[in-house]
């Protein structure tokens, strides 16, 4: 072997060195020793929340907006409600100081006046510890039902809902405030699988030939082109719900953390696909006759690559509203 040889076959090594270290070093944010409460209430401030971690509101009190929708007299020139809950799975509310000026359905809805307020999921505010996990089926089985686990028994994801409660998808239908219902996902959690949060409600809706649909999508871009599709329908559904996960999905991964940009990096994504939905609504030949109400929230936070927890960044979230 010849001197030049041997400083290539160096040179390669450090290279790789090199890049496994880089390597390692990025994945590290997942243990990022920065993500601190005062960081944390910071960015917070930055973002312009009408009220404060203190006078946080409950998750639950999404169910009570849209029932106040459907029950409330239509405006002068409106025709039909029609309402949609937007979720971000998985987003702080602390990453929303990164909210872009364009391609962001939550600055979209700004923009028109609405309001944004900080909310809270885990059953009662911090600092108070969570009585159910800050997770994804808890979070959004209060957000449908208006109720907390002691009532709709979901504390944890992968246990069946109580039918002493029904979500909004069936209460709106069964009451014929709303002629359809649709709720798009990508997480099997919910409907699909054996233990799924809403296996049951599903069951009980197929039974009473309820027009409530439940759609399992193939990923987030999958989810947000099933949303437009039924948009885009004359008569599409009276309440959608559809959750997109870009947040919840590099936050297991990468750390849900401010001083991560793959988690900043992913709330844009969720944000622009919001976007899209908002502009699909906007779209709509019969949009100026509709009375729309808007919402997009999430279901927990997260810290380091988790959530369930009582920490601050698990147990806050955000609630953007067209309506007071
Ligand atoms: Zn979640």
């Amino acid at each position: 072997m010849n001197k030049k040889c041997i400083i290539i076959i160096t040179a390669s090594v450090l290279v790789a060195v090199l890049t496994i270290t880089l390597s390692l070093v990025f994945t590290r944010y997942q243990w990022d020793p920065n993500d601190t409460e005062e960081l944390y209430l910071s960015n917070v401030a930055k973002v312009g929340y009408a009220n404060t971690i203190e006078t946080a509101i409950p998750q639950t009190e999404i169910y009570n907006m849209v029932n106040a929708h459907f029950n409330s007299s239509l405006a002068e020139g409106k025709t039909e409600k029609k309402a949609i809950i937007i979720g971000y799975d998985g987003c702080r509310a602390d990453i929303l100081a990164e909210m872009q000026s364009e391609n962001s359905g939550i600055k979209a809805l700004l923009n028109d006046g609405a309001r944004i307020n900080l909310a809270y999921c885990g059953g009662v505010n911090y600092p108070e510890k969570n009585t159910q996990d800050t997770s994804t089926a808890p979070g959004w089985c209060s957000i449908l039902t208006g109720k907390w686990a002691d009532v709709h028994g979901i504390n944890k994801n992968y246990v069946v809902k109580s039918m002493d409660t029904n979500t909004l998808l069936t209460s709106l239908v069964e009451d014929g405030k709303a002629n359809s219902s649709s709720f798009i996902t990508k997480w099997k959690g919910h409907f699909v699988k054996r233990k799924a949060t809403y296996v049951k409600e599903k069951a009980y809706a197929e039974d009473k030939n309820l027009a409530v649909n439940y759609v399992l999508s193939d990923d987030d871009e999958n989810s947000v082109a099933l949303t437009t599709q039924e948009l885009q329908k004359a008569d599409c559904a009276d309440f959608l719900f559809v959750i997109y996960e870009p947040t919840d999905a590099i936050g297991h991964s990468k750390g849900f953390s401010y001083n991560n940009p793959k988690y900043k990096e992913a709330f844009k994504t969720a944000d622009s696909y919001g976007y899209d939905t908002i502009s699909a609504i906007k779209s709509r030949p019969t949009y100026d006759q509709e009375d729309w109400l808007i919402v997009i929230t999430s279901d927990h936070g997260g810290l380091k690559t988790q959530h369930g927890k009582a920490s601050l960044q698990e147990r806050m979230t955000f609630i953007v509203t067209n309506k007071g």
